[in-house]
């Protein structure tokens, strides 16, 4: 079982590795100075702070984080938008120190107690999702996942095999949607923004699972109606909110 969460921490991690993973998004991985854990459920996020060595200044975001409760890393899918924060992002190295606080947040996956789920990803919106299902894949759970995860371009899958090896591995089903395909991509799969359809099709008993939805601030927006349009309660949905 993992760290009881609740405890917020704050101590330094250092970085143990960087991953270019898409053209945009770099996956972090950072280990804790000592060997305790942080104990969080999958969903929640945590304060990042950067503490410039030359002027002090500090500068801290939130990131939820992508690794299961039990993993020895934390890991985060970063979207590299050279902003002020993220631009420090760019120039760091493997072995230098970050600062956590946390963890935060309402946005909390509990696999005994919601058995059947849709997650709604968008981007880098996969990040909470990802430590939900590696989390469901640790504990050997059954629960039944449908996963509807947006991107732009193919080449933007954050973590593309290891989402088809899950699907082999616990009870996943993806569905990836590429909005914005071009000529000579390749891409055959489901096309387009999520739409109504889209969840009737992939998750025709969504009146049954309780819906998880993450992304930037539009995207989580316009899945919270695409679930209301179709009768979905607010009380079965939970959307973690970037913006
Ligand atoms: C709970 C929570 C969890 C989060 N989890 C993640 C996560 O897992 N991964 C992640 O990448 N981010 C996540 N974020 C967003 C993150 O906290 C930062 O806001 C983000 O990294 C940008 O910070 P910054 O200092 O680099 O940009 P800032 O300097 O703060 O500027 C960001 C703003 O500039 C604009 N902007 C400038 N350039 C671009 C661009 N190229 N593309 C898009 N917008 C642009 C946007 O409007 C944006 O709001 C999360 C936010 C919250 C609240």
């Amino acid at each position: 079982m993992p760290p009881t969460p609740a405890t917020i921490i704050q101590k330094p991690y250092v970085i143990s590795e960087i991953i270019h993973e898409t053209p945009d998004v770099d996956i972090f991985r950072f280990k804790a100075s000592d060997s305790t854990k942080l104990g969080f459920d999958p969903g929640m996020f945590v304060m990042i702070t950067y503490s410039n060595p030359e002027t002090n200044e500090k500068i801290a975001r939130a990131f939820s984080i992508a690794s299961a409760p039990n993993s020895d890393t934390l890991e985060f899918f970063i979207h590299m938008i050279h902003g002020r924060f993220t631009s420090h992002l760019d120039t760091a190295k493997v072995g230098e120190t970050y600062y956590m606080t946390g963890p935060y947040g309402q946005f909390r996956f509990i696999p005994q107690e919601d058995k059947k789920v849709l997650f709604i990803a968008g981007g880098t919106g996969l990040a909470p999702m990802m430590s939900m299902l590696r989390y469901v894949n640790d504990l050997h759970s059954d629960n039944d996942i449908v996963l509807i995860y947006s991107v732009r371009f193919p080449n933007e899958i954050i973590r593309k095999q290891e989402l088809a090896d899950l699907e082999s591995k616990i009870k996943l089903k993806t569905v990836v949607t590429v909005t914005r395909p071009q000529e000579g991509d390749g891409w055959t799969g489901e096309k387009g923004h999520i739409s109504t359809d889209t969840v009737k099709k992939y998750a025709p008993d969504f009146a049954e699972r309780k819906v998880y939805i993450c992304g930037p601030l539009n995207f989580t927006k316009a899945m919270h109606d695409v679930c209301t349009a179709i009768g979905i309660g607010e009380d079965r949905i939970k959307a973690d909110v970037w913006g």
